[in-house]
């Protein structure tokens, strides 16, 4: 552990696919800090994700470096390879006991889109998962919260206080949107850090979908 470490009581996991990284990843990050005084967000762009196995997604090299590109401008925000690194699927329950073995004496939030919370009842170990873990469930406004409350609902554990739902404006962007907008040309700008919008063009990423 890095001296720089012990004195993280409260640390944000950003988890995520990351294919792209855009502003409403980066809006979500900081706005979960400031509501629940992280000391830092760690980003972990997902290695081999276990619900895509039949879908394309871009080399983790691509989604890694996009990453770290897009967090360069914040202090409080850092980039992990430990899914890239690690090898089969990438289970969040390995990556938050992977963490703890990093961290001292740390309180843990997972930071992550509320549809992906939404099928929470599937992942590995769910039940280790939430007694050591909080989640922050990023919604896009005027979603319906039902669905996560159905959710919550049926886990094996009381979890009202372990996931909360956070409300952010620029979730309305979204990877989908931008890979088919680079593949039928259309623009991308603002939607995602420049030097992000470079690196797609450089390396001819979503060309194809
Ligand atoms: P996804 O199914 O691609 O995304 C679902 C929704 O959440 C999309 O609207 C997505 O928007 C949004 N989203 C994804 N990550 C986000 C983030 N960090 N902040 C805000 N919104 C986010 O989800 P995914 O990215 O592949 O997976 C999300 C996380 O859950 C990953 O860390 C993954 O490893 C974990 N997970 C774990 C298991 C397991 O342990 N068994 C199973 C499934 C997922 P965009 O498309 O714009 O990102």
């Amino acid at each position: 552990m890095s001296e720089s470490n012990k004195n993280i009581k409260r640390l944000g996991i950003m988890g995520g696919t990351f294919d792209p990284i855009h502003y409403g990843h980066l809006v979500t990050a900081e706005e979960a800090r400031g509501r629940f005084n992280l000391d830092k967000v760690v980003f972990v762009p997902s290695g081999k994700p276990p619900h895509k196995k039949g879908y394309r997604v871009t080399e983790a090299r691509h989604r890694y470096l996009m990453t770290i590109l897009a967090v360069a401008t914040n202090p409080y925000f850092e980039v992990s390879r430990v899914e890239i690194d690690r090898s089969g699927y990438s289970y969040t329950v390995d990556t938050v006991n992977q963490f703890y073995e990093h961290f001292d004496d740390v309180e843990l939030y997972f930071i992550t889109g509320a549809d992906a919370i939404l099928e929470i009842l599937t992942w590995k170990n769910v039940e280790e998962l939430l007694s050591k873990t909080n989640f922050i469930a990023a919604t896009r406004p005027g979603i319906e919260l039902t669905q996560l409350d159905e959710v919550v609902k049926k886990l094996p554990v009381p979890a009202y206080d372990v996931i909360h739902p956070l409300e952010v404006p620029a979730m309305a962007i979204s990877s989908t949107d931008i890979r088919s907008r680079v593949a039928e040309k259309r623009s991308i700008k603002y939607l995602l850090p420049e030097a992000v919008e470079h690196y797609i063009y450089k390396n001819r990423l979503y060309v194809e979908d």
